[in-house]
């Protein structure tokens, strides 16, 4: 399978690693949206959001965590930032393996 996301996962491809552990990498966007731009992703392979099942509850759970942790290392904690998980064309997704958006170091409008 010729995935980017799991290529920087097995450090087979570059990329400004800002964390990783054994479940768990995050690195920053190489076409960031704002001053903070980091993606944080499984290191399995799992398309979309809407491929996820019961069991990984706490895989999404310990992803959106250490969301909260770069964005308090980031300094973006209190000026506020925006986690989105793109899912499917309509949704916008372009790489089709899970990773949450961690966006912030500039007023973000709404979306609402
Ligand atoms: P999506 O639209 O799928 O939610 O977002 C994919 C994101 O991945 C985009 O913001 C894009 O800039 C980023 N991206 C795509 N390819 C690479 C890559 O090879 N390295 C890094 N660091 N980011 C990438
Ligand atoms: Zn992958």
């Amino acid at each position: 399978m010729d995935c980017i996301f799991c290529s920087i996962s097995k450090k087979e491809a570059s990329a400004d690693i800002v964390f990783e552990d054994e479940e768990i990498i995050a690195f920053k966007d190489i076409a960031p949206q704002a001053p903070v731009h980091i993606l944080i992703l499984p290191k399995k392979h799992i398309a979309k959001i809407s491929d996820l099942s019961e069991e990984n509850q706490m895989l999404t759970g310990k992803i959106i965590n250490r969301a909260r942790i770069l964005a308090k290392e980031q300094g973006t904690s209190d000026s506020g930032y925006r986690l989105v998980f793109n899912s499917g064309d309509d949704g916008g997704q372009i790489v089709d393996h899970i990773h949450l958006h961690l966006i912030g170091g500039k007023k973000l409008g709404s979306i609402g």
